[in-house]
């Protein structure tokens, strides 16, 4: 069975509650299925023999539908080899070996564990990204996933560059009802993350999710900084912090390609929060980053809400890209 008729039966079976949750990813990626799903299927009808109008016209489409330059030639080069094996002549079928190809373009990166690993406590938790992406909700949101699940959290205001994130982040953790450590208004960061770690262990706590500042800036001041916050923390827990989670807003297409580029630069990033996937997303960027920096999207933003925050799922997200809510 190919990836798209298994993705199908898949989600078909489902339960209401599972749905709704499909019905998310559908629709977030509604927009770049048209770019995409709906382009490649047309495809078929165009061309008849798999020749080089068919293959510049897939490139178009994979780069429009932001799977980013590099992602897109290694693909239509595989698939004009493809071409070459006399079982796999028609469009149709070249274009279902795209997206196995697509999938496993994602997975042989490496293997992918969303959750966090609390072998050893506390679990420091350092979260980036520029000012607007949803940043202060993703802490919010990852504090509430992992309160229910019965951990201890804490939160570090480590933004004190941005008037209002100490405040904002102050809001969230009196509502969820955890401890913040925050510092004075331009302390280094640097010190409040180590008050913040300091803290942790007195408390017992399993978690320690430290917000950074979130201003562009140039790659050695960025290095400089989260070098610093790292190596501050890492003397009271050696490997602290243990991950790094880089919030990307999904709306922004490539630019949250080059976001990712910079800060992994930057610092060992070990995780994607892809925010705003219920808005309309520019969805290929999962491929994108995956390709170009190596890193896996391991939770999604649906939503506003504390609760909207969602594993990342490939197969379901493939079902968003591919499939989507009209068809059957
Ligand atoms: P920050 O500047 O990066 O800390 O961003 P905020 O956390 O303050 O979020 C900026 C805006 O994006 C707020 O209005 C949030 O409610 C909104 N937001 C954050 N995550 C999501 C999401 O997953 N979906 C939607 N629709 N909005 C979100």
């Amino acid at each position: 069975m190919g990836l798209i008729a298994f993705l199908k039966k898949k989600f078909k079976k489902e339960d209401n509650k599972e749905n709704n949750l499909q019905v998310k990813y559908d629709e977030g990626l509604s927009k770049s299925r048209a770019a995409f799903a709906d382009r490649l299927a047309a495809l078929s009808k165009k061309y008849k023999k798999a020749e080089s109008p068919y293959f510049e016209e897939l490139e178009e489409i994979l780069i429009e539908a932001d799977v980013g330059v590099d992602l897109a030639l290694r693909l239509v080069e595989k698939i004009i080899e493809k071409s070459k094996e006399e079982s796999l002549s028609s469009i149709d079928e070249l274009n279902e070996e795209l997206i196995d190809l697509m999938f496993v373009s994602y997975l042989e990166k490496g293997s992918i564990t969303n959750d966090l690993d609390f072998k050893e406590t506390p679990v420091v938790l350092l979260m980036e990204g520029v000012n607007g992406v949803g940043k202060t909700t993703s802490i919010a949101k990852l504090a509430y996933r992992y309160q229910q699940l019965g951990k201890k959290v804490l939160l570090v205001a480590g933004d004190t560059f941005r008037a209002g994130a100490t405040e904002q982040l102050a809001i969230w953790a009196q509502r969820l009802n955890v401890p913040l450590v925050v510092g004075k208004p331009g302390q280094d960061p640097a010190s409040v993350a180590y008050d913040g770690v300091k803290k942790a262990k007195e408390l017992s706590c399993d978690l320690v999710i430290v917000d950074t500042a979130g201003r562009l800036q140039n790659k050695a001041n960025l290095m400089a900084e989260l070098g610093k916050i790292t190596r501050v923390i890492s003397k009271e827990i050696p490997n602290a912090p243990q991950e790094t989670f880089l919030v990307i807003d999904a709306t922004t297409g490539q630019n949250g390609v080059e976001q990712a580029k910079k800060f992994s630069e930057a610092n060992k990033v070990t995780g994607i929060v892809l925010t705003k996937m219920d808005g309309t997303s520019k969805g290929g960027i999962v491929l994108s980053i995956r390709e170009n920096i190596g890193v896996p999207v391991r939770f999604i933003g649906l939503g506003e809400k504390m609760t909207d925050l969602e594993e990342f799922d490939l197969e379901r997200y493939l079902h968003g890209l591919l499939v989507g809510t009209n068809d059957e």
